[in-house]
């Protein structure tokens, strides 16, 4: 049996697809161990021209977690750019955008906010909304999937991305526009498992060029957080990083405690009152 290295391009429950030196195998894993992601980089050993056995993974860059309410699962491996896909219409959610910027810093990954349907006149207003953003740092691109998604191009190069947003929002489209129709050579292998489409972690790598990747989760409206300690929350929003330290009481939850140096920040207007709830909610929730 031959050692090869090679990356899992589609996860479907406990099987797995690999490249290879542009060979595809359907692979199995050894025991009953299966947190292995589309993106991982593996160690497989080769059975036959079809099958392998992913003996093991190589160190992440990062990993994304699917938003589950019976368990955390690893959605992604070694993703480097979030795409946050937001519309206009129907009616766009500032808290799963919130969240979604969360997983990103907590991943240490650069996540972009997409504003799609930018045709529509109801943009004008979202885009004054987002603002807020913009102020923290994070990189905003406007677009019309359905007439040109080539704003996005530049910022997909050398990078392994993965779009995330609310159904409705034209994720879809922008796949289907980015992806080069022919994506064969995953074609064949992942017929034979295609019933099991709906499992939950159900991700497909495709290559855009020679040095961009695109992790396709059809449906992923947001990411696991599960995986992160309510203390180390306030690293990851940009605005409170400074009043780190500054609290009464070291152990502050930011909630109701007196002297509070991010409650305080809130009330004179340097934090937003919606960013502040999301640390709450989030505080209680991982609490
Ligand atoms: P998904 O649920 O995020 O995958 O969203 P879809 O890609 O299915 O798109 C939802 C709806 O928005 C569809 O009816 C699309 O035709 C429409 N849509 C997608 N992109 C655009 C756009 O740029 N402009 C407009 N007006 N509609 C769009
Ligand atoms: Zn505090």
């Amino acid at each position: 049996m031959t050692a090869r290295v090679g990356q899992i391009i589609r996860s479907h429950g406990r099987r797995f697809i690999v490249e290879a030196d542009g060979q595809v195998y359907d692979c199995t894993t050894r025991g009953k161990r299966v947190d292995y992601a589309c993106g991982d980089i593996v160690d497989i050993l080769i059975q036959n021209q079809e099958q392998a056995v992913i003996e093991r993974a190589h160190e992440r860059r990062s990993l994304l977690y699917r938003q589950d309410d019976w368990k955390t699962k690893v959605i992604a491996a070694n993703v480097t750019r979030i795409l946050f896909v937001i519309a206009a219409v129907p009616s766009p959610s500032e808290e799963l955008l919130g969240r979604c910027l969360i997983a990103a810093e907590a991943g240490d990954i650069e996540p972009v906010i997409v504003v799609n349907k930018c045709d529509l006149p109801e943009t004008a207003t979202l885009l004054g909304k987002l603002q807020l953003y913009v102020n923290l740092g994070y990189q905003l691109v406007t677009l019309s999937a359905k007439q040109d998604f080539s704003p996005l191009q530049p910022l997909l190069r050398g990078h392994t991305s993965v779009l995330v947003g609310q159904s409705g929002m034209g994720k879809s489209t922008l796949t289907n526009a980015l992806l080069p129709a022919a994506n064969a050579r995953i074609g064949d292998i992942s017929t034979a498992l295609d019933s099991g489409r709906h499992t939950t972690t159900h991700a497909t790598l495709y290559h855009l060029d020679a040095d961009s990747q695109l992790i396709d989760s059809p449906g992923l409206q947001e990411f696991g957080l599960k995986h992160l300690q309510a203390a180390d929350l306030v690293h990851y929003f940009p605005e409170m990083r400074r009043y780190i330290g500054q609290c009464r009481f070291h152990n502050c939850t930011h909630r109701v405690e007196p002297n509070c140096a991010i409650m305080n920040a809130a009330e004179i207007g340097e934090i937003s009152a919606h960013r502040l709830s999301l640390l709450q909610r989030l505080t209680l929730e991982l609490g």
